[in-house]
């Protein structure tokens, strides 16, 4: 609920702040049970720290987050720790975020030692177990993660992610570091486990080709706001916002022989610390008119389910 958060820059020899970056601005969205919500929008939209705000592993500097009825920002750290079991991540870059020094065993069995779950004999066998769910064979567990190419360490930092029976799982760029035939593999294992585990998946991309593949709600961000959310379907075959036309209309038809016309963005993507004023994609936007100079656009449910921040709908 109208989540916000701006980075002070500091600067001067008082180290007095300066400015902010405006990294995540007023974001108001759900997420069902069961669903996977995509949230597209080029590297530097705000994306990863939305998630991170999600999770709380970052505080907001406005606004709130809640998981099923409970307000997360009010939780004692104590509290925090033990809603985490249900609220896990998977990050883009496997590697970085598999410590290098420990076992893949290890790796799998550190959640539940945080979290108090179960006896070494039981986290030694719910290890084996996770491997193989994942697609990995159990004698890996003593390797060490270098060991693995980038598909079957993201298999790791996935299965590190179920072991403590999450509910939510927020998925940062899960397969951007991944070679497109690994890719639609990963794709393939998010999916197959979300039915298996009842999961609810929050799965952020730059790549429209990929969030489609897997989202079955689709939120657009530009700039730290989201810009349109609706079912993925209807966000495709009819997409409101201008930035979000422009988005799609980059991406290859499945058909070569078919025709669209490419909508090129005019200017750079401005700075987060400098957006402009009224609607913060108006510098860009083909279809800028009057009122979006100056006056910053609604969000609003245009059609059922079907959000849209712009001017041109109100
Ligand atoms: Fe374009 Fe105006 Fe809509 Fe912004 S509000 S996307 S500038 S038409
Ligand atoms: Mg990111």
């Amino acid at each position: 609920e109208k989540l916000t958060k701006h980075f002070p820059i500091t600067g001067g020899v008082l180290g007095r702040k300066v400015g902010a970056v405006k990294a995540v601005n007023d974001l108001s969205f759900e997420v069902y049970e069961g669903e996977t919500l995509g949230i597209v929008g080029e590297s530097g939209c705000g994306k990863s720290t939305m998630g991170r705000l999600l999770l709380k592993l970052i505080e907001p500097t406005d606004g709130s987050v809640a998981f099923r009825e409970e307000q997360l920002l009010t939780k004692s750290p104590k509290e925090m720790r033990k809603m985490r079991r249900e609220l896990q991540m998977v990050f883009q870059d496997p590697y970085a975020s598999l410590n290098p020094r420990m076992t893949v065993e290890r790796i799998l069995e550190e959640p539940l030692i945080v979290h108090g779950i179960g006896s070494k004999e039981e986290r030694r066998q719910k290890v084996k177990e996770m491997l193989g769910i994942v697609g990995l064979d159990e004698a890996y567990g003593k390797r060490y993660p270098h060991q693995f190419s980038g598909g079957q360490r993201q298999r790791i930092g996935i299965a590190r992610a179920l072991m403590t029976n999450p509910k939510l799982i927020i998925a940062d760029e899960p397969v951007s570091a991944l070679d497109v035939s690994i890719q639609s593999q990963i794709l393939n294992l998010l999916k197959d486990l979300q039915k298996e585990f009842s999961l609810t998946y929050i799965f952020i991309s730059h790549d429209l080709g990929v969030v489609r593949h897997i989202s079955d709600r689709l939120g657009v961000m530009y700039l730290g706001s989201l810009v349109e959310l609706a079912d993925s379907e209807k966000v495709y075959a009819d997409p409101l916002h201008p930035y979000t036309k422009a988005l799609l209309s980059a991406v290859p038809l499945p058909d070569p022989e078919a025709v669209k016309e490419q909508i090129v963005l005019k200017g750079d993507l401005p700075s987060p610390s400098d957006p402009p004023k009224g609607c913060a994609f108006h510098t860009r936007c083909p279809a800028c008119f009057e009122p979006c100079t100056v006056k910053k656009p609604a969000w609003k449910e245009v059609k059922e389910g079907h959000y849209v921040a712009c001017h041109l709908y109100e």
